[in-house]
């Protein structure tokens, strides 16, 4: 196991990350207020863009960069979306626009969604990211660096 410092952000390095994102302007997520992510370089858990930009940056480093929708989270699927009865949704449910949803299909699967119109009779659901088809803006200041050890990389996974 390596025991000194990752110097620059690499494959296999720990990542303790504060990041903003933006579209057109406006915060969409942020890191602020809230802990700072962590995860293990080079391993696609987060998104392309965000990792590509990040290789080679030092601790204590920040950076802006924008990312196009194919290096985020995709185009938006017009198909990807539902017409579901009032009916089947529980009473606890806000039924407003915006709203986020933990479906399940006939597997049981969870699926994300989140609530685009309420009709009188169906609520339309979009199974998309909420930023598919965005270009977003990234602000990224790195925290800290440290090496993966050999049971983190093996889980894939930060302890
Ligand atoms: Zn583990």
């Amino acid at each position: 196991m390596k025991t000194d410092k990752p110097q620059t952000i690499q494959d296999d390095v720990i990542v303790t990350l504060n990041y903003t994102v933006k579209v057109d302007g406006e915060v969409v997520d942020t890191s602020n207020g809230h802990e700072p992510i962590e995860f293990i370089q080079g391993l696609g858990h987060i998104i392309d863009g965000l990792e590509s930009n990040l290789y080679g940056m030092a601790a204590g480093e920040s950076k802006q960069f924008t990312v196009k929708p194919e290096q985020g989270y995709g185009e938006q699927d017009p198909d990807a979306m539902a017409e579901i009865p009032r009916a089947e949704f529980p009473a606890d449910i806000p039924l407003e626009p915006g709203v986020e949803l933990v479906l399940k299909d006939e597997d049981g699967d969870e699926m994300e969604a989140h609530i685009v119109e309420v009709g009188e009779e169906n609520v339309i659901v979009d199974f998309n990211h909420p930023l598919a088809g965005k270009t977003m803006d990234f602000s990224v200041e790195v925290v800290a660096l440290r090496w993966a050890t050999a049971e983190e990389l093996d889980h894939r996974h930060v302890h």
